[in-house]
C-alpha cells in the first residue's frame, strides 16, 4: 500500500468508483476502498500526533507564562527592598520592623515573601 495516496491514485479511485454503476471492477474497486480507509487512517493518526504535540506545546508555554509570572513577582519584591524607607535608611528588613511605618512594613513582607520563593 502507498504511504501517501497520490493524486493520479485519487483520480484512479474516481474513475473506479464511477465504474462501480456497472459490477465490472469489484476487486479494483474493493482495493481502492481500501486504500482510501488506510489513507484516512493514516491522516487520523497524524492528526492525533500533531494534537497530542499542540497539547504538550501548551502546557509548556502555561509552565512558561507561569515562571515568568513568579520571576516578575520576585524581580518586584526585590525592588521593594532595594527602594528602602527613606525614613529608616538602616533598615534592610533582616528582621521584624517596630509597627507603624507603612514603607518599612511592606520591606518585612517582602523579605518574607521572598524567603519563601527561596
Ligand atoms: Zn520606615
Amino acid at each position: 500500500m502507498p504511504e501517501h495516496m497520490s493524486e493520479e491514485r485519487l483520480q484512479e479511485v474516481l474513475t473506479i468508483l464511477d465504474g462501480m454503476a456497472d459490477d465490472t471492477y469489484e476487486d479494483q474497486a474493493a482495493g481502492f476502498l481500501y486504500d482510501v480507509r488506510n489513507e484516512l487512517a493514516r491522516s487520523r493518526s497524524e492528526e492525533n500526533g500533531l494534537r497530542a504535540a499542540l497539547i504538550v506545546a501548551r502546557e509548556e508555554a502555561a509552565l512558561k507564562d507561569v515562571e515568568i509570572a513568579r520571576l516578575q513577582n520576585v524581580a518586584q519584591l526585590l525592588g521593594t527592598l532595594a527602594e528602602g524607607c527613606s525614613v529608616h535608611p538602616r533598615y534592610h528588613a533582616v528582621r521584624a520592623c517596630a509597627p507603624g511605618c507603612p514603607t518599612c512594613d511592606a520591606m518585612w513582607r517582602a523579605r518574607q515573601r521572598l524567603n519563601k520563593e527561596a
